[in-house]
């Protein structure tokens, strides 16, 4: 278990130096992705306060708010990073930070073919996350969050 001192050094203002993750080390570009985006959301002179980053049900969780009143569009990109963070946290291994999948032996857990420990890969369970009443779901390809739009669905029935 790697105590995450590169990004405790990389992010000082935004992770208490004893703070421990309770998920492994192959999620450190991750978190690295989410502390980025978060240092970019919050407004100077405002703090983070992180209160647990770790591993539920397969993939990776982050506990986190602003110290004190921001605009809602803060809290609202906080949300969106924590939600980035878990749906990428489908991708890649817990272990070693290669390319993975959600397992599922007893437990669930995202692991690479080498740490999968024979399970077979399962696809990922992010679904999606409505925030102030817009709905949003992961997308792949861009990275990103994306809104839902009810067009943007494949009609059910249709032909093919
Ligand atoms: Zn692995």
């Amino acid at each position: 278990m790697t105590d995450f001192s590169n990004l405790k050094t990389k992010y000082p203002d935004l992770i208490p130096i004893r703070m421990d993750f309770e998920c492994g080390p192959g999620w450190e570009k991750v978190l690295d992705k989410y502390f980025g985006e978060v240092a970019v959301a919050l407004p100077s002179g405002t703090r983070l306060r992180l209160e647990r980053v770790y591993e539920k049900y397969g993939s990776l969780r982050v506990d986190a708010m602003p110290e004190g009143p921001v605009a809602n569009l803060v809290h609202l990109a906080l949300d969106k990073a924590e939600f980035l963070a878990d749906s990428r946290s489908y991708r890649y291994c817990e272990t070693c930070g290669e390319p993975a999948s959600l397992r599922d032996k007893h437990w669930l857990y995202v692991a690479c073919e080498a740490h999968a420990n024979g399970a077979p890969p399962l696809p990922p369970d992010e679904g999606g996350i409505k925030l102030d009443g817009v709905a949003y779901e992961y997308d792949e390809g861009l990275d990103d969050l994306v809104v839902v739009t009810p067009r943007a669905k494949r009609p059910t029935g249709a032909k093919r």
